[in-house]
């Protein structure tokens, strides 16, 4: 009832519009009384080339000056036609009139007068690398926005007011484009094509945005194709066409065309998954019933239906919930790109509903997707950025548009679905009333898991005075940065030490993408041997939320190829409410150069350390000047030509300056404000991290500093770096480091001072005093220790912590697996159920809700017990559905078809039953082949399931217990 009546209430509020008055807007009189030959000329022709960006470097004049107004911020003024100004100096480029040249069939030489001369494929600055496109950036932008905003603009005003002036001048926009569509060619012509991917394509844009175009234009032509119904003598004096050469044109020409172009992955249409999907879908609704070939009906199956040997951004709907979404709801991308897989996802089960296709209960379990993005929430209302999304300032929310929130809502009305509602901003009434009966009044302040995507929280829930800690430590396919066993910290103000996001630019030719933004030491973790990470995933060891102190473990060793240990564990103790002790401890074992990296959210650091500057140069060495490709020979030079830096695996280090360096000490604190002067963080005057470096043997501290993306308005201009380095002595082997680190939040100060009581390889034990007499005794162990005493005071398991008032009595205390682990295998599996049924009861004291176990290599919370049997929490252990092209009973290998994108080491192979255990297999490196152990056979044509976790599989519950 209550679903019917929401439905009820959105359709009203969607087709509003429908009923509104058709007096016509100041927008459309504009658009109404330009003459409709007009139209034609905004369409350029496919000679006139196209690029997102004019140089990587900026501006001729003013240099990278100008990336401080942000991505995409030269001025197009459109009654000055292919003509750009510099946000920054101003000058105006280029000197030459391309709207004349254009004219003249782009023949007449004499009109490519002045210093800066541009004939379309760019202006050349002497031996420089690379042109500067400021007529092709005019022309893409331009275009660009002509057909996504312009077009639908005169069709949304036709189907609003019914006045055919608007229909007539979105065809004439419309038949322009159809005769010219067959020959744009991004792949001849455009900047990025020539100077920096010779292979990439499209058509106007590159192939992921002519999705866009191609959505745009569909739905345009779906909503103005009536207005051929009527004799239209206007639009064919402008035209030279009747109504059905008309329709034909651009039809043909244009929408079967861009059809071609998805069906056949020519890659001239390809998106991120979903894109091309929904721009088919809007052509199949366009082109409903007219025939031809291929029809709407084979448009729509290419969507759902299999297919051999689809890519994951191609992968049939039907197949891409179990292998292009992890089980715990997460997408295969960064948080931001997420955001777009959950807003094709949600328009295109909308749009198949035409087909009878009932998307919501053919796969209850889509639901999960639409509210995992309530879990990346810390502090109420930040979601800490990772890989290419989001900014140093981490506010945000990934649940998508305010539509996908209304779809995730109107189809699973819950606690998650409507907090994530009223993120959105425009609201109807009705709405945020029915969202508010049901929102979750802690949303934002809980801690969560995402063990499969890889992150975890752990939070104060404390409204008033939130405190969060956050853990990365998985990997994901699309637009991660290189960042296992990143840490950070927020408060109710924001970040105290953010991931920086979104990089300077998300060009293929930007040195700073790949060797700093999205590299490891940009990121709070370990770089060993100063490399970049390997992109492989960790796993977390050990979660547990609660009261006073909490728990995490996890450890990434495949990221360094030969590490045996690279792990973290973080402790984190809230002694008085708001105030945050973390005791984090990071341990490595092989490689030569353990480097512990952490940075700030400001420019400055005090310390007690005495530092020695070095003379000039970068982190990476006094000789090494910033941006120096100095550890790859492969970069080093300047080279002319195309140039792509993503292959870079180097140090990073050639970035950070202004480079001090001295031995560690007991007693060493470092105090690193949050910028007062940044305007994207908003940290109330004071707020602080403050680190106290627990000295290991023979460590050197090092501080020095990077810049935050340029592109981000508002964002600090340099933060601090802090690193610990430990090197292997000569000749030393299995060489290995344990960093203890305690991180404290300010304004105020807690603690006074910070002591060692022990500090080897299996554990260290320290004895923090705070400022009002209290203290703070914590552990953290390899693993669970036997009962131990210092001061007097107990201590046993893998982790804890003893809160002791002046008066020597306790007043808190947190152990974590003090009493023996419970040890189980599994026995069998419901994949699609979402159970594990073990060898032996699980004890009814361990069957609480939300408990953490791991299994074999992966991790789940309970949902619920009965017996052996365990229902996950919100979580499939499913990596994939697929079916077999052929199999090679000789090497036991198959070719498998969706890719397996995130099917990674041993899984179960599964009858489509998820129930049918067929036998163990091997992911391999190419994700369009499987290896299979076990049976004697397996069968082409038909569906298999992938399970992450096998029967046999070692089940441990550790438990933990708080005073
Ligand atoms: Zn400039
Ligand atoms: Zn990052």
């Amino acid at each position: 009832m209550m679903k019917n009546f929401l439905i009820a209430t959105l359709a009203a509020a969607w087709s509003a519009a429908a009923f509104a008055a058709p007096e016509l807007t100041v927008n459309e009189k504009k658009l109404a009384a330009r003459p409709l030959t007009d139209y034609a000329a905004l369409i350029t022709p496919p000679e006139v080339p196209r690029a997102f960006d004019v140089h990587r470097e900026g501006c001729p004049v003013c240099g990278d000056k100008i990336k401080k107004h942000g991505m995409y911020s030269w001025i197009i003024d459109e009654a000055k036609p292919f003509k750009l100004q510099c946000p920054e100096c101003k000058t105006v480029f280029p000197d030459n009139d391309y709207a004349a040249y254009l004219q003249s069939g782009l023949k007449d030489q004499s009109l490519l007068t002045g210093k800066y001369v541009d004939d379309g494929r760019g202006w050349k600055d002497g031996d420089k690398p690379g042109k500067y496109w400021f007529v092709a950036y005019y022309n893409h932008w331009t275009l660009k926005r002509r057909i996504e905003s312009l077009l639908p603009q005169l069709a949304n005003a036709y189907v609003r007011t019914g006045d055919s002036a608007f229909a007539e001048r979105a065809l004439v926009m419309l038949d322009k484009l159809a005769e010219y569509y067959p020959r744009y060619d991004h792949n001849k012509q455009s900047r990025y094509a020539e100077e920096v991917a010779p292979r990439y394509t499209g058509r106007i844009v590159n192939a992921i945005w002519e999705t866009g175009i191609a959505a745009s234009v569909a739905d345009s032509w779906r909503k103005v194709a009536p207005a051929l119904d009527q004799e239209t003598p206007a639009l064919c004096a402008a035209t030279g066409k009747d109504n059905a050469a008309l329709r034909a044109n651009i039809e043909n020409n244009m929408l079967r065309v861009m059809a071609d172009d998805i069906m056949s992955e020519n890659g001239r249409i390809r998106g991120n998954f979903g894109m091309h999907q929904w721009a088919l879908l809007k052509i199949a609704i366009a082109l409903k019933g007219r025939g031809g070939e291929p029809d709407d009906q084979a448009m729509v199956r290419w969507v759902t239906d299999y297919r051999k040997n689809s890519t994951p951004s191609s992968a049939p709907f039907d197949y891409v919930l179990y292998n292009n979404i992890f089980g715990d709801g997460a997408p295969m991308e960064s948080p931001g790109y997420n955001a777009g897989w959950l807003n094709c996802i949600a328009v295109m089960a909308d749009m198949l509903r035409d087909y009878g296709i009932n998307y919501a209960e053919l796969h209850p379990f889509s639901k999960r997707l639409f509210t995992y993005p309530a879990k990346l929430v810390v502090c109420g209302v930040y979601s800490p950025s990772s890989g290419d999304s989001g900014n140093i300032r981490g506010r945000a929310s990934y649940g998508g548009s305010i539509n996908t929130l209304r779809y995730s809502f109107a189809t699973n009305p819950c606690p998650e679905s409507s907090s994530l509602l009223l993120t959105a901003r425009g609201l109807a009434a009705e709405e945020r009333e029915a969202a508010e009966k049901l929102a979750d009044p802690l949303f934002g302040y809980r801690s969560n898991l995402l063990s499969a995507y890889g992150v975890a929280s752990l939070q104060n829930e404390n409204q008033e005075k939130p405190l969060a800690y956050w853990l990365s430590f998985g990997f994901y396919p699309g637009h991660k940065h290189f960042d296992a066993l990143h840490l950070e910290l927020f408060t109710g103000t924001g970040p105290l030490m953010p991931d920086f996001g979104y990089p300077d630019s998300a060009s293929g030719d930007d040195p700073t993408r790949f060797a700093f933004y999205s590299n490891t030491l940009v990121h709070n973790t370990m770089v060993v041997d100063a490399k970049a990470q390997d992109a492989r995933a960790g796993r977390i060891l050990a979660y547990d939320p609660g009261n006073f102190a909490q728990y995490i473990r996890a450890e990434a060793p495949d990221v360094y190829p030969g590490m045996t240990k690279y792990e973290r564990s973080g402790l984190v103790v809230e002694p008085t409410p708001g105030k945050l002790i973390v005791l984090d401890v990071f341990r490595a074992a092989g490689g030569k150069q353990h480097d512990l990296f952490f940075h700030s959210a400001g420019e400055t650091v005090e310390t007690n350390l005495e530092l020695k500057p070095q003379s000039g140069g970068t982190l990476a060495g006094e000789k090494v000047e910033v941006g120096a490709f100095y550890d790859d020979p492969r970069y080093a030079g300047e080279t002319k030509g195309p140039r792509n830096f993503s292959r870079y695996r180097g140090s990073g280090y050639q970035y950070l300056t202004n480079v001090r360096s001295g031995a560690n000490r007991p007693g060493a604190v470092l105090t690193l404000p949050v910028s007062e002067t940044a305007k994207l963080l908003e940290s109330g005057k004071g707020t602080y991290l403050r680190m106290h470096p627990v000295a290991g043997d023979a460590e050197t501290l090092i501080l020095s500093e990077g810049p935050s993306p340029r592109t981000q308005r508002g964002a600090p201009g340099k933060v601090v770096f802090v690193t610990r380095r430990r090197v292997a002595g000569e000749g030393e082997e299995n060489f290995k480091s344990s960093f203890a680190t305690v991180l404290e939040n300010g304004p105020g100060t807690l603690i006074s001072s910070v002591e060692a009581l022990k500090q080897t390889e299996e554990s260290v034990v320290l004895k923090i005093k705070l400022d009002n007499g209290d203290t703070l005794y914590c552990f953290d162990a390899v693993a669970p220790q036997s009962e131990f005493k210092f001061d007097e005071v107990a201590f046993a398991g893998q982790s804890g912590a003893v809160l002791v008032g002046k008066d020597g009595k306790e007043k808190s205390s947190y152990s974590y697996g003090e009493k023996p682990a419970f040890k189980a295998k599994v026995a069998a599996m419901d994949l699609k159920g979402e159970t594990l049924t073990l060898d032996s009861d699980i004890p009814a004291e361990l069957a609480v809700k939300g408990a953490f176990f791991t299994v074999g290599q992966a991790a789940y919370r309970i949902g619920e017990v009965s017996g052996k049997t365990v229902k996950l929490l919100d979580q499939s252990p499913v990596r994939g559905l697929f079916r077999f092209e052929s199999f090679d009973e000789q090497q036991r290998t198959g070719e498998v078809s969706p890719q397996l994108v995130l099917a990674r080491g041993k899984l179960a192979l599964y009858e489509a039953d998820g129930k049918t255990w067929v036998g163990e297999a091997h992911s391999q490196s190419n994700a369009g082949r499987l290896r299979v152990e076990l049976p004697a056979k397996v069968e082409t044509g038909k569906d298999y399931l992938l399970s992450e976790c096998s029967p046999g599989d070692e089940v441990t519950l550790v438990t933990s217990q708080r005073k």
